[in-house]
Formats: C-alpha cells, sequence, structure tokens
C-alpha cells in the first residue's frame, strides 16, 4: 500500500467521510512546500488552515519540541510544570492580558471563552441565572462541537445535530446596528470574528470592530475575539483586530499557536474576567500540557520580534497586488488582510473545488470555501519568488477555463 491511489482508497474506506480531501496523498514538508508519496511537489497555500503560520518544519518550533519530547511531555494539571509559567506569562504579554487559560482545540477555546462569559455574566453583571445570551454573527465559524453548531447557519455544519444549546442570538456580520439591537439586559458577550475565515475572509467594513468595542463597553458586555484563524500574524498584525486598534475581553487563540505541530490553544482575559472561574470549574487533561507549552512558547518567541507580522503585511501588499490584476479576467473579486485572501472565482466558470483541483495539477494546493470562493494562505515564511511563481499558476488557471 504505497502509491497515492492505494491510500486514497483505504482511506475512503475506512474513515467516515466528515472531509472531501484534495486527491493528493502528502509524506513530507519543509517551509511553504509539501511532498507526495509519488515524490511530486506543491507549494501549500492552505498552511492548514493557518495553523503552519511559520511554515512546515519550522527550527526554531521543532527544537523546542524536540527537547521537550526527551524531557517531559504530559503530567496533566493536577501538578505544576516547569514550561507553564513561561508560557502562560508570554502569551500573556503577548495579548497584553493578565492571565492565559489554556486548551488543545480551537473548538474548545470558544466552548471555554462562552463559558468563562456566562459565568461572568451571573457572577459580575448580576444577569439571572440561566438567562445569559451571547449575540453572535451570521456565517460564523467557530468550530464543530454541539453548543457551537447550535449557532452556527451553515445547514451543513448544524443540520441533525439537535436539539440544539439556546442562548445565542444571530445577527448580521458587519453591522454594528444590528449588534447594538440584539443586546439586552441578559446579553453577556458578544463573539465576533475579526475578519471570517471559513465564510470566504470576509473583512468586515471599516470601523466595525472599533464600533463593536464601543458598544460592548458601553453595554457592559465581554467582546470575545475568535483569533483562532486571523491571529497571530496571518494579517500583517499580531491579531487582526491590531488593523483597528482593539483591545477585545477575551483573544480566543488557536491554529498556528501550536506551530504546526501539536494542537494548542486558549483564552487570554484580564483577572476580572477570568477570575471567575475556580478550581474544577472548568478543564482539560491535556490543556497546557508540558509539550504544548515548549511548543506555544517556541510561538509567542517568534511573534515578540514582530518579523513574522512585517513579512505577512510585505508579502501580503505584493499577493494582493498581483490578485487585484485578475480581477475582470475570471476572478470576480478579491478580499482579504495581510497574508491572506480569500478569490471569488466567475462561477460560470468553475466552482472553487475544480479551481482547487486545477491548481494541484500545476503544483499549488489550496482550498475551496463556499461556492467559487478559493482562499489563499500560504505559510508567512513563503519566498516572493514562490509566491509570484504559485499566484502565476493561479492566472493560468483562471485563464485556462475562460
Ligand atoms: C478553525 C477554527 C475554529 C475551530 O478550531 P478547531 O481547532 O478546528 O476546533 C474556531 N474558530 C475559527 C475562527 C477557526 O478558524
Amino acid at each position: 500500500m504505497t502509491t497515492s491511489a492505494e491510500l486514497i482508497e483505504v482511506s475512503e474506506r475506512r474513515s467516515a467521510h466528515n472531509y472531501h480531501p484534495l486527491p493528493v496523498v502528502l509524506h513530507e514538508a519543509h517551509g511553504a512546500w509539501v511532498t507526495d508519496v509519488e515524490g511530486r511537489r506543491y507549494l501549500d497555500f492552505l498552511s492548514g488552515y493557518s495553523s503552519l503560520n511559520f511554515g512546515h518544519g519550522n527550527e526554531k518550533i521543532l527544537a523546542a519540541a524536540q527537547e521537550q519530547l526527551r524531557n517531559l511531555t504530559l503530567t496533566s494539571r493536577a501538578f505544576y510544570h516547569d514550561q507553564f509559567a513561561r508560557f502562560c506569562a508570554g502569551l500573556a504579554d503577548l495579548t497584553g492580558k493578565d492571565m492565559i487559560l489554556p486548551m488543545n482545540t480551537g473548538a474548545e477555546a470558544v466552548e471555554t471563552a462562552i463559558k468563562v462569559a456566562r459565568k461572568w455574566g451571573y457572577l459580575v453583571k448580576g444577569v439571572e441565572r440561566d438567562k445569559a445570551n451571547i449575540v453572535v454573527m451570521e456565517d460564523n465559524f467557530h468550530g464543530r462541537t454541539t453548543t457551537i453548531v447550535s449557532f452556527s447557519t451553515d445547514p451543513d455544519a448544524r443540520d441533525d445535530y439537535g436539539p440544539y444549546t439556546p442562548g445565542f442570538t444571530i445577527v448580521k456580520y458587519g453591522s454594528a446596528d444590528a449588534i447594538r439591537s440584539a443586546i439586552d439586559d441578559d446579553t453577556v458577550a458578544v463573539l465576533v470574528e475579526p475578519i471570517q475565515g471559513e465564510a470566504g475572509v470576509l473583512v468586515p467594513p471599516d470601523g466595525y470592530l472599533t464600533q463593536v468595542r464601543e458598544i460592548c463597553t458601553e453595554q457592559n458586555v465581554l467582546m470575545i475575539a475568535d483569533e483562532i484563524q486571523s491571529g497571530l500574524g496571518r494579517t500583517g498584525r499580531t491579531f487582526a483586530c491590531d488593523h483597528e486598534g482593539v483591545v477585545p475581553d477575551i483573544y480566543v487563540l488557536g491554529k498556528a499557536l501550536g506551530g504546526g505541530v501539536v494542537p494548542v490553544s486558549a483564552i487570554a482575559a484580564d483577572e476580572d474576567v477570568l477570575g471567575v472561574i475556580k478550581p474544577g470549574q472548568h478543564g482539560s487533561t491535556f490543556g497546557g500540557n508540558p509539550l504544548a507549552c515548549a511548543v506555544g512558547s517556541a510561538v509567542v518567541e517568534i511573534l515578540r520580534t514582530g518579523e513574522f507580522q512585517v513579512r505577512a503585511a510585505e508579502l501580503g501588499g505584493i499577493m494582493h497586488a498581483r490578485l487585484r490584476e485578475l480581477v475582470g479576467h475570471g476572478v470576480v473579486t478579491v478580499r482579504g488582510r495581510g497574508l491572506w485572501a480569500g478569490v471569488d472565482i466567475d462561477p460560470s466558470l468553475a466552482t472553487g473545488r475544480q479551481v482547487s483541483e486545477a491548481l494541484m495539477a500545476r503544483g499549488v494546493l489550496a482550498k475551496d470555501t463556499h461556492g467559487s470562493t478559493i482562499r489563499l494562505a500560504p505559510p508567512i515564511v513563503i519566498s516572493e519568488e514562490d509566491l509570484l511563481w504559485a499566484l502565476d499558476r493561479l492566472a493560468e488557471t483562471v485563464d485556462s477555463l475562460r
């Protein structure tokens, strides 16, 4: 069992069909390049949905992981370990917050933020028990738990998973007025992606995040920014909220926090918020484990210098300039920020899936979202030359469809 065809056949027969992967079987990767089992090379323009911002096999991250693998990998939170303090203090400094609550996956971090916001609502704001509501956005993506899919507006993500968790009010993304109207005395939080990734890299109107911040402050409601995909360098800043100088009450982080090595997620908040959680009230066996903390600390170190943020901004400028040239030539619109773009292909030419397959044949791996949109998010370590090469392949692909 060694060829792509054989491995794909067994994968499809012996695993649930909860994904529809491109027909490529990867074997190894370095930087922005991945190689399949037949030795074909591709540029990775998905980066594990921005989990690989710092590249495949990043040396600093690998070194930290390898050293930690030899020393200590798991303790559970029943004991302290020597990587925990550094990770929490480092990430707290990076976010400008007092405290960290580490988890593993993004969905767990979102769940953590929801629990903290509800508890804060009851203990601090004085909302009547079990009455709290949270304002969320249309076309959101926050993960796959039963509570999170309860407030998804994507039928694929939500249908047939009821009964659903109550306590969420869904409003239009990008409208501050919609949030204002939805908030009532029992609202404890507004949960928002500063840029909606899965929805197609949707950037809200200028000033939106500032208004969300103002409304939350005025109404005594927590602003929760899900920066799992938008954060940690991708948009050219440490956090997408930084573009408007906005500081949420709770940052939700994941994906790239694990350096492409292990799942690491966390929420960051000040003590008046995170302090509501007491021993026994929330937790995770693997959350904040030594390996995760060592890797997470390496990521924090990398981000502290600001180099990746600057690089994402510079390469992003180059990428968006090139993509704009394609508008009107098979591309309808291009959105995004930093080294992150959503590209709407003329739906009469091809589906996003067909474009992704055609790109793959030319040596570039990207993934469609809804309809004819593809998203581009190469590792930030990509060279300018490779970036331009891949964008030429996209131009060629779109041209071949016309
Ligand atoms: C990926 C993602 C999540 C969920 O993270 P998992 O690690 O897959 O659970 C949540 N929110 C956003 C914005 C994401 O992009």
